[in-house]
């Protein structure tokens, strides 16, 4: 992951993160509030800045194509549920946009941001298959021994998951099925913000319900069938893989 250190960090408002209320907005208008070779940063975005997994929209700005999207460190914000556990979660980030080429933008003036769609719908495919995969492993692992995710990397061709747990490898046909009986009942997803921030969003999925500051698909139902595979990585290592056909 990128890190871009602005000179005037401190001086920009947090950006209005435009796919919290709605992922599926494609394009917006924003106002130019800082320029710095080729990184950009607006009053608000559309495009998803890597995070929780999750890469970076693909897209551009004013028909500059976008390289890179990161959020610079915000408020630490700690979150006690009494049913399930919230990560510390950053919150009034700033997100800046690395284009391909220095910005040729000033302050002030107004740009139009679009972002590549059938590349970000991909992506929240995958994002939602996550959600139903570590439910799914959960369930079928979670009973007999606590699960330690170490990681987790969602692209546009596959999703993979981390674990420092050793799966016994005869139960990923059970996975995979309860992955697909989940996603199979076709209800909708739902986001709900945290009441303390907008920045802090809950994964609901009829009663299961996830911390998630990724952007999602509106149903089970365009997600698809999940592939699920394996993979040890020596004595404390085992990789989830998860494809859609
Ligand atoms: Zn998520």
């Amino acid at each position: 992951m990128a890190t871009f250190t602005l000179n005037n960090q401190s001086k920009l408002p947090p950006t209005q993160k435009l796919f919290i209320d709605d992922p599926y907005q494609t394009s917006c208008e924003a106002t130019v509030l800082h320029v710095q070779d080729d990184l950009v940063v607006l009053d608000q975005t559309v495009f998803y800045a890597e995070s929780g997994g999750q890469v970076a929209d693909r897209g551009s700005i004013d028909g500059v194509e976008v390289k890179d999207v990161q959020k610079q460190p915000g408020k630490l914000i700690y979150i006690n549920r009494p049913d399930i556990e919230v990560p510390v979660v950053q919150v009034d980030t700033v997100v800046v946009h690395q284009l391909t080429q220095p910005a040729p933008f000033e302050i002030g003036q107004k740009v139009r941001l679009e972002i590549d769609w059938s590349y970000r719908h991909l992506l929240m495919r995958y994002h939602s298959a996550t959600h139903f995969v570590l439910h799914a492993l959960d369930r079928i692992y979670g009973q007999e021994e606590k699960l330690y995710l170490k990681g987790c990397y969602i692209y546009d061709e596959s999703a993979r998951l981390d674990y420092s747990n050793k799966f016994n490898p005869d139960l990923i046909p059970e996975v995979t099925k309860l992955t697909n009986d989940l996603i199979d009942r076709g209800e909708d997803i739902i986001m709900e913000s945290d009441p303390s921030t907008k920045d802090i969003s809950y994964w609901r999925y009829g009663d299961i319900i996830m911390p998630c500051g990724g952007t999602h698909v509106r149903s089970a139902k365009d997600i698809g069938v999940v592939n699920i595979r394996r993979k040890s990585h020596g004595k404390s290592l085992d990789r989830i893989y998860i494809s859609l056909t």
